[in-house]
């Protein structure tokens, strides 16, 4: 497929007529399509086509906005086949998480179609008897989102959705890795019949598209999620010129292993919460914090579980694990894997390419486990972003729990234990915006609000009625008849 950029109602050729190949990181010999590789024209033209239709898509009722994200979500259910495979042949995750991510994508969608319909502001009693005062929300303008390939339907969507609902308009530069289902996305979009302007998507280099976006006057509200480094540095952008920001960047999460847990439930939820799309989640368990009564059978169960994972083309039904995302991905990870063993830790399992030939062209690396991981290794402090788990020892749960929280991440936390007071003691001591028992390390229901504390964000929330908060102001009224 040759992907073109959606700007104004049209799919248009990049103005510079180059495309990059976006290419399937289980067999690298293979091409999915072609991305535009647009440049500052582009964008110029994207912010102009949604900034001349944004006056006339704040006048409509929250409810005529939610028909079209109804339409949608509909669309994109009804395809939800064709962009899960597209998405698999692009960044590696298995079908079924592929097609579980495209219907979570419809549901987003219609969340906020709903939310179209909800109370937003207060009446708040004036001294003056006769006077009305209220306040109300009222949209930022046009809003640029700038979502990453790890998630690359339900990450944009739940900062597309938001922002339509609430009467913005949006500029979208989605990974290039995942041009293909991006444009599948825009497609649905397209013939729900939106408003030629109110949707836009630029695809393009990071450093070219998704800076100008940072950088344009004429985008209000900048919306990001993808790694720290580049997250705060947009930051530092919109913060200069004076537009609203929001980051959610990486993680460092910890799964802590009580003395009285389920060792079979807790091993394997480490394994899914660590392993599940390769370990490419920001919320992926990256530190198994296990105290040391339970440490040796813990870790016994966990390699038996980890040696029993299928690894493959995530297009095979019986995959369970595909490969890192790109060639970049898979380097890093191999660089985390010298390094841990460098610094000390032991490797106990995997980390190495699969024997199996028929994966010698892709980006494959069998899940690895560390032993003896210390809190100042490297392996225990930066994101990996890979299928790699470092387990760590404490000496009781207090110690545990400060492990857990010694990282300059908070994104997602979590305990197994049967004990209910160790349950509140870990959710009132976690630094981590989500805090889960006896759940791995995940994201939450799309109706709660996401987001990270410390590094992993900009401290503004992400999902259900909190997302209100970034993507709108306060009008404060007073009317005196
Ligand atoms: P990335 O930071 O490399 O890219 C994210 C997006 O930013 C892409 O669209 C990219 O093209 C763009 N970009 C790159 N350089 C830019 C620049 N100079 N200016 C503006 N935009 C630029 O991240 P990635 O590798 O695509 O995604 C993985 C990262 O995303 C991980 O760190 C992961 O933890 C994070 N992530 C966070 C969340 C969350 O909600 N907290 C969710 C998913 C992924």
């Amino acid at each position: 497929m040759t992907v073109d950029n959606y700007i104004g109602g049209e799919w248009r050729p990049p103005a510079s007529g180059r495309r990059v190949p976006s290419t399937n990181p289980a067999r690298r010999s293979e091409t999915v399509g072609f991305a535009p590789d647009s440049d500052r024209a582009d964008l110029e033209a994207a912010v102009a086509a949604a900034d001349s239709a944004r006056r006339a898509w704040r006048k409509l009722a929250g409810a005529q906005r939610g028909a079209l994200l109804f339409k949608a979500a509909d669309l994109l259910e009804s395809r939800m086949e064709e962009i899960g495979r597209a998405m698999t042949r692009e960044m590696g995750k298995t079908i079924g998480e592929a097609k579980g991510e495209t219907a979570r994508g419809a549901a987003i969608l219609r969340y906020y179609a709903g939310e179209g319909m909800r109370p937003v502001g207060d009446v708040i009693p004036s001294t003056d008897a006769d006077a009305l005062m209220y306040t109300t929300r009222v949209p930022l303008g046009v809003v640029g989102v700038i979502s990453p390939w790890n998630f690359p339907v339900a990450i944009p969507l739940w900062k597309i959705a938001p922002a339509l609902i609430y009467g913005n308009t949006v500029v979208w530069k989605p990974a290039i890795e995942t041009a293909v289902t991006a444009a599948l996305v825009m497609e649905c979009f397209h013939a729900a019949g939106f408003p030629a302007g109110v949707l836009n998507m630029v695809m393009g280099d990071g450093a070219v598209i998704g800076q100008g976006i940072a950088e344009h006057p004429g985008i209000h509200g900048v919306t990001f999620t993808g790694s720290n480094a580049v997250g705060k540095r947009v930051g530092q952008i919109a913060l200069a010129r004076g537009a609203k920001y929001q980051l959610e960047m990486g993680g460092k999460n910890p799964i802590v292993v009580a003395a009285d847990a389920d060792l079979d439930l807790a091993a394997e939820a480490t394994i899914s919460g660590g392993l599940r799309s390769t370990g490419q989640k920001c919320t992926a368990t990256s530190r198994v914090i296990v105290v040391r009564d339970v440490y040796e059978p813990f870790k016994e169960k966990l390699l038996a579980k980890i040696k029993s994972l299928r690894i493959g083309d995530g297009l095979d039904a019986d995959t369970w694990l595909g490969p890192c995302a790109s060639q970049k991905q898979y380097e890093t990870v191999l660089e985390y894997i010298r390094k841990g063993r460098e610094e000390g830790a032991e490797l106990l399992v995997g980390g190495e390419r699969p024997g199996d030939p028929a994966l010698a062209d892709g980006f494959f690396v069998s899940p690895a486990v560390f032993d003896r991981v210390t809190a100042g290794m490297t392996i225990a402090r930066e994101e990996i972003f890979g299928p790699v788990l470092a387990l760590m020892e404490a000496r009781d749960l207090e110690e545990a729990i400060e492990l857990a929280n010694d990282t300059d991440f908070g994104l997602s936390a979590s305990l197994y234990t049967r004990d209910l007071a160790n349950a509140l003691t870990f959710a009132r001591e976690s630094e981590a915006g989500l805090v889960r028992v006896n759940a791995e390390t995940a994201g939450v229901e799309l109706q709660a609000p996401f987001g990270g504390m410390k590094g992993s964000s900009s401290h503004s929330r992400e999902q259900g009625q909190a997302a209100i908060e970034f993507f709108t102001e306060i009008k404060t009224v007073f009317v005196k008849p």
